[in-house]
């Protein structure tokens, strides 16, 4: 399907399908054929695709009232506000339109932080293959040179160290008297599914109350249930200064928020920071409705539980694939990565699995299921995902010996 043709700007190079219907866990496109989705919509879908209590709430409220302004007061926007900080321990929140939004929220609470305690140039530890979003700020955090290419100056407010490494952090605590908040994922996404070691999170806890830090969690893809808690930090017992939420918090309604206590919690005053469509009645009411569904069925624990289904079964079958090289997630984020390119299996899923899988990293398959697969399900993208690596190994046989 020729792209030049089209009048989008080419920020993304899409698969040449076009899906026009959804229900769970399944997807129909223009010809009416069926594909499994392994990814959520990038985690984004967790319960799934046309779910009806989030379709019948999209329809009441819009029948209803969509947007009113933060002029005045919103009452669902209160509501869902109490809700997430009663799930996390965090006291504040603000709400937005996206995750890029959300911790642009959060670097400029740290920004405030910082020049409360009179720090004049504030900066902020992020880690390398950190993704934090596309606008100018969340890409100068983002640790992705290719990403930043033709971007620059970047924001120059960030000191970057290696993810799971204590001690780096401890040298720039040393070295940089102006470090005011640490930006981490509890796993990273986009990075190539890394998980963060509890004792690493515990451990930067500890060094963000020596040092009067904030503790800034970028939750936006490992958060609400994915990775088997509720929150990708709550696997280390922590909690942090400032949390960010978006992707699964609307199923696909478009919402984020940044959540916040302690001394990050009353650090805006009004002016300070806005959005006009954010948290806008119909967005609150939906993701309401979301948090519900996630209680009701515990998705959390199902996450855990599919997860551990998941990882185990492509561990048994590809243990003694020759190009694999390791197979790791938390939950339902889960990443294969391959001792080669593979963009091109995206492609190959659908055509030849009618499955839907991501590539991170250039050499990772990243797969980020809904939270309401059942079992069958899971077993059959361990099925596909095998049938489609199959033709790898023979390919790599193949040119070995030639
Ligand atoms: C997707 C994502 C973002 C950016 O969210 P957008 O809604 O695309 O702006 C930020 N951080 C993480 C960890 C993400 O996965």
């Amino acid at each position: 399907m020729p792209h030049t043709s089209s009048h989008l700007m080419r920020a993304y190079a899409p698969q040449p399908v076009s899906f026009i219907r959804g229900s769970g866990v399944h997807l129909w496109d223009e010809q009416g054929v069926e594909y499994l989705d392994a990814i959520a919509g990038v985690a984004v879908t967790s319960l799934g695709h046309a779910h009806p209590e989030v379709t019948a709430v999209i329809t009441e409220q819009a029948g209803m009232l969509l947007h009113t302004s933060n002029v005045f007061r919103i009452d669902w926007q209160e509501r869902l506000g109490e809700r997430l900080c009663t799930m996390s321990g965090m006291e504040t929140a603000f709400f937005c339109n996206s995750g890029a939004e959300a911790n642009e929220t959060a670097l400029k609470l740290a920004k405030l932080h910082g020049h409360r305690k009179q720090v004049a140039q504030p900066k902020i530890v992020v880690m390398e293959n950190a993704f934090h979003g596309r606008t100018l700020a969340t890409l100068a955090a983002t640790g992705n040179p290719a990403a930043q290419h033709g971007f620059g100056p970047l924001l120059p407010s960030f000191l970057r160290v290696p993810y799971n490494d204590i001690e780096a952090v401890r040298q720039a605590a040393a070295q940089e008297p102006g470090i005011v908040a640490v930006l981490i994922e509890p796993v990273q996404g986009e990075g190539g599914i890394r998980v963060a070691s509890p004792d690493y999170l515990r451990e930067l806890r500890t060094l963000c109350d020596q040092y009067g830090w904030l503790l800034m969690l970028d939750e936006i893809q490992a958060g609400l249930g994915r990775t088997g808690a509720w929150f990708g930090h709550q696997h280390a017992g922590i909690t942090p200064d400032v949390m960010t939420l978006a992707k699964a918090l609307g199923n696909g309604f478009p919402i984020a928020a940044c959540l916040a206590r302690g001394a990050a919690a009353d650090l805006f005053s009004p002016g300070q920071h806005g959005s006009t469509f954010g948290g806008n009645p119909l967005a609150c009411r939906v993701a309401c409705t979301v948090l519900d569904i996630m209680f009701r069925d515990q998705l959390q624990e199902r996450a855990a539980v599919l997860g551990a289904r998941l990882l185990g079964g492509l561990q048994e079958a590809l243990s003694d694939h020759p190009n694999v090289i390791s197979i790791r997630g938390q939950g339902l984020m889960v990443g294969i990565e391959l001792n080669q390119s593979c963009g091109e299996l995206v492609r190959r899923a659908l055509d030849e699995q009618h499955l839907l899988i991501t590539v991170t990293r250039d050499t990772t398959i990243r797969l980020l299921p809904p939270l309401v697969c059942n079992e069958e399900q899971i077993d059959d993208i361990v099925v596909r995902i095998s049938r489609l690596l199959s033709p790898v190994t023979r390919y790599s046989v193949h040119s070995s010996k030639s």
